[in-house]
């Protein structure tokens, strides 16, 4: 049921000072009013909406809870769009649950995964991408992924989109104006009209696809691998770097062990650490030499960081990984256990990356965040909150520009207007899906299953 009174617990499950619950839908806050007593003695709903109420919360028996704050507020003046109320509780999950519970027991039924926030969509209190935006807000594990998540939840990426979607409605009218006329060729002046209109929206929507890579990273990091031979202190340091900065961030486990990965934030840059399943499993007698696994995790990384162990004399096959990471990407030659006598210095002819030397069994990894962070200076810099961050987004920008790709090309090849109008057609559906204007209905619940309840 789309329209009926929904509640949920909004704050996590933790002890805390507050926990909140929110209500959405007809009569929620004749709801909240029927287990909360304003302590003025009106009842709730002849309270102001958008104002803070202070009063007793009861239990479904009638017996008190709790003294908490209420606010409500009338349909149309909401985030779902719906009447809403919010009960701020005291964050006792218990207190919580029999709030819920007695809630429940007034006619409100306990909410989905993202439904608050599939209302709001849905009554067009926010778009697609802002809805995605809160749950990137939810998740970001970096600074630089708050401002692009807060960016696209104001709307930065849909003007973006919509200032496309405006130049291609444009070029319709055109057509339009032509095929009124069916029996003209489509005249010399329209055509060139056209053509700019077009040559525009594809070059507009090849920056935006352009913008996919740098959103990625900021939104999901930088898939970074570790490699080096057995003992070098690869597990170490991956246990330090997710313990470095507080930022152990997520663990997300994939359907194999090879897919488990783990982020963390060094030097202001957001880390994806890949095949991290691997470098656990140090005992692995197969992988003796580590060559292979290295290889593996270097193929598709965005950073390399190359282990070698300062208290070892470092041998040619070392750096032949070594030399093989800089032909694949940005990478840093790290020397680990400096807390430990080097070994004597190798002789070495090659041109080196970065190099710095941590000591991760103490947790000093100063010099590896320094280098991190001047190789990717935008890692943690501004973001106007308008790039494409998730594959749904630039799956459907890709479809929007070969679908204008095309369009120009059947425009140089002198068709009828009619087949322009298919593609411009195309290109438009294809960004209506981004902003979630023309978007089908199984998708948007796709999205908004992964969203927690409350939200
Ligand atoms: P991996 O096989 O490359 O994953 O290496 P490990 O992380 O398992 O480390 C191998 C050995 O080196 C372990 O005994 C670690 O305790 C030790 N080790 C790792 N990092 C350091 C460090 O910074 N200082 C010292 N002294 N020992 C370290």
């Amino acid at each position: 049921m789309e329209n009926d009174l929904i509640a949920a617990i909004a704050t996590g499950p933790s002890h805390s000072a507050i926990g909140i619950i929110r209500l959405s839908g007809p009569r929620a806050a004749a709801c909240a009013g029927a287990v909360f007593i304003p302590a003025g003695g009106k009842p709730l709903t002849d309270c102001a909406p958008r104002t803070l109420i202070y009063g007793t919360l009861h239990d479904k028996a009638g017996h008190p809870l709790d003294r908490i704050l209420v606010t409500w507020s009338p349909a149309g003046h909401s985030y779902t769009g719906e009447e809403t109320a919010e009960l701020q509780c005291h964050g006792s999950p218990m207190v919580l649950t029999l709030a819920l519970e007695a809630l429940c027991a007034h006619g409100a039924r306990q909410a989905g995964p993202g439904e608050f926030t599939r209302r709001a969509f849905l009554n067009g209190r926010l778009d697609l991408t802002q809805a995605e935006a809160v749950m990137d807000l939810i998740d970001a594990s970096s600074p630089a992924a708050v401002r692009q998540a807060a960016g696209q939840l104001s709307g930065a990426l849909s003007r973006r989109v919509e200032g496309v979607y405006a130049g291609l409605v444009d070029v319709m009218a055109h057509f339009h104006a032509v095929l009124d006329y069916p029996d003209e060729d489509l005249d010399p002046f329209t055509a060139q009209t056209v053509e700019e209109a077009l040559s525009k929206a594809g070059a507009s929507l090849e920056a935006l696809l352009a913008t996919y890579d740098r959103g990625r990273v900021v939104r999901e990091g930088i898939p970074t691998a570790i490699v080096g031979r057995p003992n070098v202190g690869k597990s170490t340091l991956l246990n330090a770097l997710v313990g470095y900065e507080r930022a152990i961030v997520t663990d997300i486990p994939g359907t194999t062990r090879d897919t488990v990965e783990e982020k963390c934030v060094l030097g202001g840059v957001l880390l994806r650490l890949i095949d991290t399943a691997g470098l656990r499993e140090t005992a692995d007698p197969v992988e003796k030499l580590g060559v292979e696994r290295s290889r593996k995790a270097m193929e598709g990384a965005g950073l390399i960081l190359v282990l070698m162990d300062q208290s070892q004399k470092a041998t040619e096959e070392e750096f032949g990984l070594l030399r093989e990471a800089m032909d694949l990407a940005p990478t840093v030659l790290v020397w680990t256990k400096g807390d430990l006598p080097s070994a004597p210095a190798p002789a070495v002819n090659m041109p080196l990356p970065p190099v710095v030397t941590v000591s991760a069994g103490r947790g000093d990894l100063g010099e590896l965040a320094q280098a991190v962070a001047e190789l990717f200076p935008q890692g943690a810099g501004e973001t106007a909150g308008d790039l494409l961050t998730n594959a749904r987004h630039a799956e459907a920008a890709a479809r929007a520009k070969a679908s204008v790709d095309w369009a120009r090309s059947a425009l140089r090849s002198g068709v009828t207007p009619d087949a322009l109008l298919t593609d411009v057609e195309e290109a438009l559906t294809a960004l209506g899906e981004l902003t979630g204007k023309t978007v089908r209905e199984d998708v948007t619940d796709r999205i908004f299953s992964r969203f927690c309840v409350g939200k």
